[in-house]
């Protein structure tokens, strides 16, 4: 049971995404998106999308926002040429490079973003929930930064995984709730903020770390990280004096590949490519790869592409990266999906590992694995259409994964063992 749109409804809701016209005011992108939240809730939602619309048309908070991500950020992220990936690969290869931004992702951009909405709507503190913990640190620093308390929820089980993480928050001032409930992870943890937000939703601000959720939530991370795709836009006219053949990059709830492709979209030139987690296989269970094998679903206050079974129960997902391990995607994926815009595809988790040994030995940078999946379906697209320019969102870093890497490759055991040895 896909979503159809025939041609004409297809060209018209390009159009109207094109235009900015979409989400409309319902929050709907196209068949996709929406409002499906308690009523409790609503009031809230309603507040935040007014307050938004209003500060992020207005001149003076982006003055604010530009310079805090100028200056405590790093923004503008570099546009880095990859001239041996270029080589193996038979393409021209630049590197979009989230990677390089403050605490290591574009996970920031969101983050600061909202906590200086949230301050100006006049919220007293900010609930947020981690699965990996990359979004819990990223809001930590942001709140405190603004001066704003923060809560974190995060699974009781993701807390032992993620220890580095939680220590990183609770050193930046964060208070870290861990959940007991449910699933132990992601899920849980979500479920528990918004309940949390629903007991006192006129002080706390609920920042949420991808561009899911009920509206006004996809539309407004999808603006924050905007930012990625009109850098990428400009300093692709300045350094390779052409727009690139094809954009890629990796899909979890969605937030930095939308964050690219969004002020790309209207370029019929370019090719846009999403890379979901393959994680071992094609069997439910064994990926997270929701828009080339889900169906359409609600899930966390949004209509979408979810992984469920046949009774429409959400299914658990596998992948080697944290930061994709989710079982649905942002309504504006669903979408560009749908009008054909953007195609996704899938890279298992021996292929992202095998990218990102690549990316490191060729270019002296480690990317996260997350980061990796995108390499590893550019190298496909490559492969396949010699002697393009190819931009690849570099999403992060990879130093957060390094007890996954010590784990799947042991490169430091062995020198560990043979000093001992010695
Ligand atoms: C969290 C994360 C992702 C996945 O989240 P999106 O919302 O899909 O961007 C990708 N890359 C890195 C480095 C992350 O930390």
């Amino acid at each position: 049971m896909q979503v159809e749109l025939n041609a004409q409804e297809r060209s018209t809701l390009l159009a109207r995404l094109t235009r900015g016209e979409l989400p409309d005011a319902r929050g709907r992108f196209g068949p996709f998106g929406g409002r499906y939240a308690p009523e409790t809730l609503v009031p809230a939602l309603e507040r935040l999308a007014e307050g938004a619309a209003q500060y992020l048309r207005d001149p003076t908070f982006q003055a604010e926002l530009g310079l805090e991500l100028r200056d405590w950020v790093g923004r503008p992220t570099p546009l880095t040429h990859a001239p041996t990936l270029s080589r193996h690969w038979g393409a021209d290869v630049w590197l979009k490079r989230e990677d390089l931004a403050h605490t290591g992702a574009h996970k920031i951009n969101n983050a600061l973003g909202q906590a200086l909405l949230a301050k100006r709507l006049g919220a007293e503190r900010i609930i947020a929930e981690t699965g990996a913990g990359q979004h819990g640190v990223a809001t930590a620093a942001a709140c405190a930064r603004v001066g704003i308390c923060c809560t974190v929820y995060m699974g009781a089980v993701d807390v032992r995984r993620q220890a580095p993480n939680v220590e990183r928050m609770v050193q930046l001032g964060a208070q870290v709730v861990p959940v007991k409930g449910g699933d132990q992870t992601l899920r849980a943890a979500i479920d528990e903020a918004f309940r949390d937000w629903v007991s006192d939703p006129v002080k706390a601000y609920y920042l949420l770390g991808s561009a899911v959720g009920p509206h006004p939530y996809p539309w407004l991370v999808r603006e924050l990280q905007s930012v990625i795709g009109r850098e990428a836009r400009a300093q692709s006219l300045e350094k390779i004096g052409r727009l690139p053949d094809v954009a890629v990059a990796c899909v979890g709830g969605g937030s930095n590949s939308i964050g690219l492709f969004h002020p790309l979209v209207g370029d019929a030139g370019i090719q846009l490519l999403g890379i979901e987690a393959g994680g071992r296989g094609a069997g439910l269970g064994d990926n997270a790869a929701t828009l080339a094998t889900g169906r359409p679903g609600v899930l966390h206050g949004t209509y979408s592409m979810l992984l469920q079974d046949r009774e429409g129960q959400v299914q658990e997902t596998h992948s080697v990266s944290a930061g994709l391990d989710y079982p649905g995607v942002g309504p504006e994926h669903s979408l560009l999906q749908a009008i054909g815009r953007v195609s996704y595809e899938s890279a298992t988790d021996d292929e992202a590992l095998d990218a990102l040994r690549e990316c490191c030995s060729s270019e002296g940078i480690l990317p996260a694995i997350e980061s990796s999946h995108a390499l590893a379906g550019a190298r496909r697209w490559a492969a396949k259409n010699p002697g393009k320019v190819i931009l690849i969102g570099l999403s992060g870093r990879g130093d957060k994964d390094m007890p996954t890497l010590s784990q799947v490759f042991g490169g430091a055991r062995k020198i560990i063992e043979a000093s001992a040895d010695g």
